[in-house]
């Protein structure tokens, strides 16, 4: 049905692209470009014979719009699927406009000295993709990503107005490892160290890194510390779902993650601001990034499940209603399948399924747009199709 190139060859890309891959019927062509094409190749032979997909790959440095428009005229896909860092997301969206091609990403852009991310760059954007007749679709991941879709299915099906959503986040695996990350360790670090906040009432609060903390015991996992963090979704659901009053993020964290992370903040390793090193200019977290595993290699050895999901109240015929839509992934189980750890995986198929929807045009709108302002109906049975099937309840217990 059409072509797709996938940019980033990383933890999520790989599973993003196995899944692509078990999907030929959609996905007749991808092409894999990189910054290490031998990472792409390497993915390419491990596919090849598994698939009718046919893969090409490309050397790409993301960071040059001219780069990415060569091979975007070259290639002619359908779809941009951006799986590089966050860094790249405004460099691929001009590429995209200059070339009239879709594009989609899972991660919104943060610049490389400034740890905030925030819509306001990629919103930006919107009038110039309406008028080159073309559809951004930002934050297509697990979260941002399927959290929305899950809000947009909840206020479609049972609300008329939500009122409060909690998005929890736990990763109840273990790597074995006293200190790793699950995904980039550089956007990771960044993420869990700044400031976190919640909005309440049109406004974002503001608190210190980790300061609100709760226990919640969740399906399939058990009981579990979670921290209150900032978080992308944060910006577009408050503006996207209606009645809205406060929305909170919490992902759970192991008291040896936080120890490390601490004695790590304390010595200076996760700064940004770059120190002068014999002469050389080091950024102190980028060389942390490359002496602690990559994620990439956790997959063989992390066990345990993930279990992401919101909790909503509000209202429905003027009756109060509570509902809670969650997954629950197995790290062993993705692993087996496509060769990524659980969080690489929960990504991975959500992004595959926001290029196919906007590749065979059921979420196509010139624009640019973030998850939970489509139908989340083909989002939702995709889910159920390609992966990350969602159980539903409709008495919760709630986090406070
Ligand atoms: P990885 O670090 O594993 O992979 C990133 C990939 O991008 C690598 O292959 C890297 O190349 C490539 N890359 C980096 N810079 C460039 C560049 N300038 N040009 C071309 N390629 C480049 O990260 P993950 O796979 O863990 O994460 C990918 C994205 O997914 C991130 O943006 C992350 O924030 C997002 N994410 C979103 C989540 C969600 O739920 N919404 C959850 C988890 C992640 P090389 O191999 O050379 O290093």
């Amino acid at each position: 049905m059409g072509k797709a190139m996938i940019i980033g060859c990383g933890g999520v890309a790989r599973a993003a692209i196995h899944k692509c891959c078990q999907n030929s019927g959609v996905f007749e062509e991808i092409m894999i470009a990189s910054r290490t094409k031998s990472k792409c190749d390497a993915l390419k032979a491990s596919l090849e014979g598994k698939t009718e997909t046919v893969i090409k790959t490309a050397r790409l440095d993301a960071d040059k719009k001219e780069e990415i428009i060569a091979l975007i005229n070259e290639f002619k896909p359908d779809v941009v699927l951006n799986l590089a860092l966050p860094y790249q997301d405004l460099t691929i969206m001009d590429a995209c406009l200059e070339t009239k091609t879709h594009y989609v990403d899972t991660a919104n852009y943060e610049p490389l000295d400034t740890a905030k991310f925030e819509y306001k760059w990629q919103w930006a954007y919107r009038e110039r993709f309406e008028k080159a007749g073309i559809t951004a679709l930002l934050g297509s991941g697990f979260d941002p990503g399927v959290t929305g879709v899950y809000c947009a299915y909840a206020m479609k099906h049972y609300f008329d107005e939500i009122n409060y959503i909690d998005i929890l986040d736990c990763n109840g695996g273990d790597h074995g490892y006293p200190f790793a990350t699950n995904f980039n360790p550089e956007i990771n670090i960044r993420e869990v160290s700044a400031k976190g906040s919640y909005w309440e009432n049109g406004n974002l609060i503001e608190t210190e890194p980790m300061e609100i903390k709760r226990v919640y015991n969740f399906d399939g996992v058990g009981e579990k510390d979670m921290y209150l963090l900032h978080h992308e979704e944060l910006e577009s659901l408050g503006i996207n779902i209606k009645g809205i009053k406060r929305i909170r993020f919490f992902m759970t964290f192991g008291q040896s993650y936080l120890t490390h992370l601490k004695c790590l903040e304390n010595v200076g390793m996760t700064s940004i601001v770059p120190i002068e090193y014999k002469g050389m200019k080091i950024v102190p977290l980028q060389f942390l990034k490359a002496v602690l595993p990559d994620p990439a290699s956790l997959g063989p050895r992390t066990v345990g499940k993930t279990n992401i999901g919101c909790i909503m109240r509000g209202k429905k015929d003027g009756k109060d209603v509570n509902y809670y839509v969650y997954n629950i992934c197995d790290h062993q189980e993705c692993y087996k399948e496509v060769g990524s750890q659980a969080v690489s995986y929960t990504t991975g198929v959500p992004a595959m399924i926001g290029a196919m929807l906007v590749m065979t045009g059921i979420w196509q709108k010139p624009g640019v747009y973030n998850v939970e302002e489509f139908d989340p109906d083909p989002f939702m049975d995709a889910l159920n199709k390609h992966g990350l099937p969602w159980i539903e309840n409709f008495n919760p217990v709630l986090v406070d």
